[in-house]
């Protein structure tokens, strides 16, 4: 039964986007009123810039890049396509170079198309604006995750979609909402981590500052959203990349779908469906998840998209299909409004106005598609304003921006161990720096950095430091030995590496005081980054033990995508670091905390495994941990992770005491108040991420799990000083998703755990 509160809450969740709707009802019918069946479908096509330029396909070329008037004619007015997406030949423009091309392709679709609707035009910037040169970069979402700070993660996607309008782009795909679970995954790093309540949290910051407070995208400021990859993406049982995943409806509502429910709540105008299969099904063609979970228990009103080429997939990937109609078929019947086609717009047009005309897709699935699309043509102005031009952005890359984006990289970076404070460390010190990240742009940024894999960025980001080169500014070039000992091969699998002199490279860590050893991976994303090995590669290994032999101390600085495993030489590191993808200022940050300049504040955002076959997440099930575990037998399934969840030291210490309840007991329709007292110890200002977990000690289902996060606060303390934290927990913050797929509170009895301080309470309905 509905209650009069829940039906308001519900009236508030929509409100945004149905406003938007209405003010924009009227000229969406007159338009739709005017379209042809022809004109109506190719709106619901997407290609890549490519396919309307004289550049070759965008691994191939170089050259400069210049539109071609045929190409489009074809595409924008005999085909009337509706959306372009991403770069051409790889590689990022200037906001200038942009708003030329984006001008002529708008004059084309405006002044030549009968109906004079722009083309609306999407790109990839999950971390600043990708493909913009000289865009600001910020740390990758798992990097932004370690934060654990709202707005800090807000600001960035605000700062995001500046530079993106700056090249008249109102479209992002991000923010990215997969669950990070997963380390084989080659996308991890694109998530905000293993923790559902982490990925619900920063992604609605991240679509707040896409889109605004109010999300009015209409803002030249302002870019209309993509949550993606909806949903379950990130989980194949293989752990690689699309391919097939198994995940109970129960799992999927626990674990998935409140992350996308919230960010629709918050008024994202857009979402983008996973590539991959799950339980036999592509989610693509699979109308209980696009039309009935998304668009009727959602209440989704804006555009889906396809991934890319995904429509193609059902027939030649996944053969579900028997040829490329019955794919667009089952595709648009599932409820997908737009196809991310990249190349052949052709077939896809000319076979949905076919199934069309033979009643295989209804006349009213097409116009609910098109409303969707023209909806966002009208929300983000495009009608009045199909570009914007770069005078007006006259804070692009400035010192603000670039701020920002060194904050968050500095409070992201994590020390994961400090053996007798070896860090921070003294000026003057005299160091041998070396591994194949010690001295890359590239793979400080990861992917999607002025380029698909990351292949441009040296490129594009000479002004910034590498890691060697901050330390050299910072602590004299001349108390600095560098070799890199293991380097990448740049072609083929990047992350692939080869030995550089590893014996040289030994015999100089005899001369400096302490090593900076900086391993990790490569960029990539997608492929090739599925793995067959999560150990660290061998070369890396070897370099690590023989540095560690030698009796000097040594602090590893990571730089990786997901945690690579570490355990064969971890214990001999004296310090470890992981900075993730931290972005253009991530060694200038990094090095700030490694002299003490800043303190280091980032917590891990997932559990770094310390086995490969021993993946677990923090809020395993009991029988996953044999020392919470009695059981009938004591099997040997051990969480033994080489750092949890949360794990992130300071060059102070805090203390945690007076954990307090409002209550012991928590009624239905009432809530608790938590609070807390957090205290500097040490003697240096630091911050704290605060995080509140709860535990259901009994439970219809074995996912009360260990424990599950319900509410974190990042707080300032100077040196001595203590703060009261103060949280607020409602009866659906500690439910569950029982055998029938629904949401619960169970009655019973539930903990809860902050810092080392823990007390129970009831729930009682
Ligand atoms: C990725 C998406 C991305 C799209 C467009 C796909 O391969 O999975 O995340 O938005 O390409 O570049």
């Amino acid at each position: 039964k509905k209650t009069l509160l829940s039906l308001l809450a519900m009236g508030s969740l929509f409100s945004a986007q149905a406003q938007i709707k209405n003010t924009n009802q009227a000229k969406i019918e007159a338009l739709l009123s005017k379209m042809t069946l022809e004109e109506k479908v190719g709106q619901m096509a997407q290609i890549t810039l490519d396919v309307i330029g004289t550049g070759k396909s965008r691994f191939e070329s170089d050259e400069p890049f210049t539109l071609d008037k045929a190409a489009m004619d074809k595409a924008l007015i005999q085909y009337h396509v509706g959306s372009v997406l991403n770069t051409s030949n790889n590689r990022a423009r200037t906001p200038q170079v942009w708003y030329k091309i984006i001008s002529e392709i708008q004059d084309v679709a405006i002044k030549k198309g009968k109906n004079k609707i722009p083309v609306i035009y999407g790109v990839d910037e999950v971390h600043g604006a990708t493909y913009t040169a000289g865009a600001t970069m910020f740390p990758q979402q798992i990097g932004q995750a370690a934060t654990f700070n709202r707005s800090l993660v807000k600001n960035g996607a605000s700062i995001t979609a500046y530079e993106t309008r700056a090249s008249s782009i109102p479209w992002n795909f991000a923010p990215i909402l997969d669950l990070g679970a997963d380390p084989r995954f080659p996308r991890q790093w694109e998530s905000f981590g293993e923790d559902p309540y982490v990925v619900t949290e920063l992604g609605k910051a991240a679509v707040k500052g896409y889109e605004g407070e109010d999300n009015n995208v209409a803002n030249p400021y302002k870019v209309a959203t993509s949550l993606k990859h909806f949903l379950g993406y990130q989980t194949p049982t293989t752990g690689k990349d699309r391919t097939p995943s198994f995940i109970s409806d129960q799992a999927l509502r626990e674990y998935h779908l409140p992350q996308f429910k919230a960010a629709v709540e918050a008024g994202a105008h857009t979402v983008m469906i996973n590539s991959g299969i799950i339980n036999g099904i592509p989610v693509h063609s699979n109308y209980n998840i696009v039309t009935k979970l998304l668009k009727e228990e959602l209440g989704f009103k804006g555009l889906v998209v396809t991934d890319w080429g995904d429509i193609e997939n059902l027939f030649k990937r996944d053969h579900i299909a028997k040829d490329d109609k019955e794919a667009i078929m089952l595709a648009i019947n599932a409820g997908i409004d737009m196809s991310m086609i990249a190349y052949n717009y052709e077939v896809f047009c000319d076979n949905l106005v076919a199934l069309v005309k033979e009643g295989k897709v209804k006349q009213e699935r097409i116009d609910d598609a098109v409303r969707r699309i023209l909806l966002v043509k009208f929300v983000t102005g495009l009608f009045e304003k199909p570009t914007t031009n770069p005078k007006d952005y006259p804070k692009f890359a400035s010192k603000e921006f670039q701020t920002a984006a060194y904050n968050t990289a500095a409070e992201s970076i994590t020390l994961l161990k400090n053996t007798n404070n070896i860090l921070p460390l003294k000026k003057g010190i005299k160091l041998l720096v070396t591994g194949p990240n010690a001295n890359s742009m590239r793979t400080l940024n990861g992917a999607w950095t002025y380029s698909w894999q990351g292949e441009k960025v040296e490129e594009f980001a000479k002004d910034y430091n590498t890691i060697l080169e901050a330390l050299q500014h910072k602590n004299g070039a001349n108390n600095i030995k560098y070799l890199p000992g293991v380097s990448y091969k740049m072609d083929g699998k990047y992350f692939e590496d080869f030995a550089d002199k590893i014996d040289e490279t030994i015999a100089a860590a005899k001369d400096a005081d302490a090593v900076v050893l900086c391993l990790g991976e490569n960029t990539y994303t997608e492929s090739p980054g599925n793995l067959s090995d999560l150990y660290l590669s061998d070369l890396q290994t070897e370099l690590a033990k023989k540095i560690a032999a030698t009796g000097k101390p040594v602090i590893l600085v990571l730089n990786e995508g997901r945690p690579r495993i570490i355990s064969k030489f971890e214990k001999n590191m004296s310090a470890v670091v992981q900075t993730y993808l931290p972005g253009n200022y991530g060694a200038d940050a990094l090095v700030d905390i490694l002299f003490g300049d800043v303190n280091p504040s980032g917590k891990l955002p997932y559990t770094y495994p310390q086995f490969p076959n021993a993946l677990f997440t923090y809020y395993h099930k009991p029988s996953e941990a044999r020392e919470t575990v009695e059981g009938v037998y004591n099997y040997d399934s051990d969480y033994n992770p080489q750092y949890v969840f949360g794990q992130g030291l300071s060059y102070t210490t805090f203390k945690y005491s007076n954990l307090k309840l409002s209550s012991n007991t928590l009624k239905a329709g009432e809530s608790l108040s938590i609070s807390v007292e957090v205290s500097n110890t040490g003697n240096r200002a630091g911050k704290e991420s605060v995080l509140l977990f709860t535990s259901d000690l009994v439970a219809s289902v074995i996912t009360p799990d260990v424990k599950r996060l319900r509410g974190f606060e990042k707080i300032d303390l100077k040196a001595g000083e203590s703060k009261t934290v103060t949280f607020t927990l409602k009866p659906e913050d500690i439910a569950v998703v029982n055998v029938e797929g629904k949401k619960v509170t169970e009655a019973g009895e539930f903990r809860i755990q902050i810092g080392d301080q823990k007390i129970n309470f009831n729930y009682t309905n």
